[in-house]
């Protein structure tokens, strides 16, 4: 079954960390970028099967309920969409009022997840987010009572001045707002980050690195106390309500992107659709090839990445299936590279089974290099 993404790339203001494909908010390009997407949907093969849609972005609640409606529609005429597809729209909680919500969900979204970032008035101003706490609390409780069942919220961890009490704080909060499911993602500063200057100017720094361990382990067990339980390195849920669509990504599906910038997987072939919004929208017009890089993956390029991939699971990844998909001896090819960090009890193997504990997520990227 394949997942279906949707790049949406309009925010009503720009962060001053986000290095995503996106722009501000144009009435008119937005309106010209649905019908775009509706387009390069149509010229997909019919009759494809699909069982997950996520709305990512940029701000995708931005759109009206009435355009996500007929994008949605537009992938029920060309896909085989399964019954119970899971269907995603990240949202901005300065965007929506229950009102909204539930026109969102007659229009089939029946997954929300609301980039918050922080329950900190002062952290969200830090970050040039333009909610505030009260309103992401509120947009949780409005997501309810317009019936969605999951709700997913997004905190980001490691912000500049960010003692370990106060992260903790967030994450209590967001305890409190009982969400089904959680993405805790560390801030990363690009080079030319806007925020790094006002970093400089404001004399706030990161913690250091001891502290952002013990931010992320003490998170993780506070979250699995509360019923939300690690199934990803960055990512909790409540029993059932593991993301379906991001599975994909961990456990060498196949998905196809659609829109400025969006990224496609399918039977063993990579490819990037071109990143100007105006570019994407003109060629999807014209009826030209949006296609910018197309990469055929070779067998060791999909192992390599089925690994580096499935290990970002708790679960981990079965050795012996990835080898047989790719005839491989896993062991053999990287059994010799992987010993240290086994010795040091970062990585498990049991039976054909390899997987990272929670000390061996903190040091991820040194194990995967392994696979790269
Ligand atoms: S809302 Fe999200 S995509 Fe838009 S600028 Fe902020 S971080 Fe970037």
């Amino acid at each position: 079954m394949l997942g279906l993404y949707l790049h949406i790339p309009f925010c009503s203001a720009i962060c001053n960390y986000c290095n995503f494909n996106r722009g501000l908010f144009d009435e008119a390009l937005k309106t010209r970028y649905v019908a775009a997407l509706r387009q390069e949907i149509a010229r997909t093969p019919a009759g494809w099967p699909a069982d997950t849609i996520f709305f990512g972005g940029g701000t995708p609640s931005l759109l009206t309920p009435e355009e996500i409606g007929s994008i949605v529609q537009a992938i029920r005429d060309r896909f085989a969409l399964a019954a119970d597809a899971e269907i995603t729209l990240e949202t901005n909680p300065e965007t929506v009022d229950r009102d909204k919500l539930e026109r969102f969900r007659g229009a089939g979204v029946n997954r929300i997840s609301f980039g918050v970032q922080s329950f900190r008035d002062d952290e969200l101003k830090r970050l040039g987010r333009i909610h505030s706490a009260g309103r992401a609390r509120a947009a949780v409780r409005e997501a309810r009572a317009a019936g969605f069942d999951n709700v997913s919220l997004d905190l980001m961890m490691w912000l500049p001045g960010q003692s370990v009490e106060a992260w903790l704080g967030n994450v209590d909060a967001l305890v409190e707002a009982a969400p089904d499911h959680a993405s805790l993602y560390l801030l990363e500063l690009y080079p030319n980050a806007p925020l790094k200057e006002e970093m400089a100017r404001g004399g706030w720094s990161l913690a250091p690195d001891e502290d952002a361990a013990e931010m992320y382990l003490q998170a993780m067990e506070r979250l699995e106390r509360a019923g939300l339980g690690q199934y990803e390195i960055s990512n909790v849920a409540r029993p059932g309500k593991a993301s379906r669509h991001n599975l994909k990504y961990w456990t060498d599906g196949e998905w196809l992107a659609f829109g400025c910038g969006a990224h496609s997987t399918r039977d063993g072939v990579r490819w990037k659709n071109v990143s100007a919004t105006e570019d994407y929208v003109a060629r999807v017009t014209a009826g030209l090839d949006l296609v910018t890089d197309r990469r055929i993956l070779s067998s060791s390029d999909r192992l390599e990445e089925a690994l580096f991939t499935g290990l970002r699971l708790t679960e981990g990844i079965d050795i012996a299936a990835a080898g047989t998909r790719y005839s491989a001896d896993v062991w053999k090819q990287y059994g010799q590279a992987l010993r240290p960090f086994l010795d040091e009890g970062w990585l498990v193997r049991e039976g054909a089974r390899l997987r990272l504990t929670r000390a061996g997520m903190l040091m991820a990227n040194e194990v995967m290099a392994v696979f790269v």
